[in-house]
């Protein structure tokens, strides 16, 4: 493959390929931008069915890092790693000490955080070899603490996320009755529908993982259904929360929903498909901005934790599309262009 011939490779500032025969690591680390700061995003393990599949996955995902702490009004930059791997079979404390040595030699211009197929236990078996993890520290909540792990503000983000997008879309506050089809209930997922569900709302779910699947259909009296099932439900809302490029010239024509709202990084395959979202009148709430909680997490962290600041933070987010719904609208552009116009006006110099 000829990397710096990649559309997806544009404007990135280092993109760095790490090996080590001993614990079997293959890893990518891209570094989109650090005009605002240090290159923060996650460090995904996914077995990719081919190098070129993981290496278009980091260029995509650390571009969209940039967006999203532009966005969000963070002092980072974006960046995003991979382990090409299965990590229920392929994850191993040699693997990870690899990794975490290789995080080291960049000497802070990219700091990884857990994402899919990752964890914050991982992230702390990292954080012995080197401090350029982040989203390791417990923190206070509701239950008394809880781990580093950035899913539950994530998950917290999507949910005032959705909320602003049914006062745009559907005219109302409230989530009761809203049917919603949640599309993977993994970290993000799971947290995301329990609290739609206490809010109200009429869940249907999919996984391709069937046991953890069925126990949370069980729990939230939600629907099972097939994972190619869940793009032509007759829902209100589409929640996309398991991987990329979801949103394409298969699943759109598909959707009956009216929004597009999940946590999912770059679920528009290519911009075009934002385009055919609004022309079939399906609003869609930018990726980067509404699943921002995380990183606003991970970055509250990082300035000293505080509760209340960080939950202020993470509802902006509400606001934050109720600005890009207007001006797409207003407009006649599709969301994400608008998004993407307002983050660059922030990072851009
Ligand atoms: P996760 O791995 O815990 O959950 C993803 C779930 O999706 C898993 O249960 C997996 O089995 C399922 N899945 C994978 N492919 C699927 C398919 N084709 N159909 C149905 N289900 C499928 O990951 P997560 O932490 O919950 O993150 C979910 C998404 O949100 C990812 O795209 C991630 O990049 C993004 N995201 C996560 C965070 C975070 O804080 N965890 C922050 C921002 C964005």
């Amino acid at each position: 493959m000829a990397v710096f011939s990649l559309s997806d490779f544009a404007d990135h500032e280092q993109v760095v390929f790490v090996s080590d025969d001993k614990s079997g690591l293959k890893a990518i680390i891209a570094i989109h931008n650090s005009n605002l700061g240090p290159a923060l995003g996650g460090c995904r393990m996914w077995p990719y069915a081919s190098e070129d599949e993981a290496i278009r996955d980091v260029l995509r995902l650390s571009r969209g890092m940039t967006y999203k702490s532009a966005m969000a009004r963070l002092k980072l930059g974006g960046g995003k790693s991979v382990i090409i791997g299965n990590p229920r079979t392929h994850k191993t404390p040699e693997l990870l000490a690899a990794f975490a040595r290789a995080l080291e030699q960049l000497n802070g211009r990219y700091i990884a955080a857990e994402d899919s197929g990752t964890s914050v236990a991982d992230m702390k078996i990292m954080a012995q070899l080197t401090s350029h993890v982040a989203g390791i520290v417990d923190k206070p909540s509701d239950q008394g603490t809880r781990s580093g792990d950035p899913s539950p503000a994530t998950a917290y983000g999507v949910f005032v996320g959705i909320k602003a997008a049914v006062q745009e879309k559907l005219g109302r506050d409230s989530l009761a009755g809203l049917r919603v089809a949640v599309q993977g209930v993994g970290n993000v997922g799971l947290d995301l529908a329990r609290q739609l569900k206490a809010a109200g709302a009429q869940l249907w779910i999919t996984d391709i993982h069937r046991e953890p699947l069925l126990q949370a259909g069980k729990e939230l009296g939600a629907t099972v259904v097939a994972p190619d099932e869940i793009f032509g439900l007759d829902v209100d809302v589409f929640a996309p929360c398991a991987l990329g490029a979801v949103l394409n010239d298969t699943t759109i024509p598909q959707l009956k929903a009216a929004i597009v709202a999940g946590a999912a990084n770059n679920q528009l395959a290519e911009p075009r498909h934002g385009v055919a979202l609004m022309k079939r009148d399906i609003l869609y709430a930018p990726d980067y901005v509404i699943n921002a909680g995380g990183i606003i997490d991970v970055y509250h962290e990082r300035i000293g934790f505080e509760r209340a600041a960080l939950i202020a933070h993470i509802e902006g987010i509400h606001d934050n599309l109720l600005e890009i719904f207007a001006r797409a609208r207003k407009e006649a552009r599709p969301t994400g262009e608008v998004a993407d116009a307002i983050a660059e006006e922030r990072f851009m110099r």
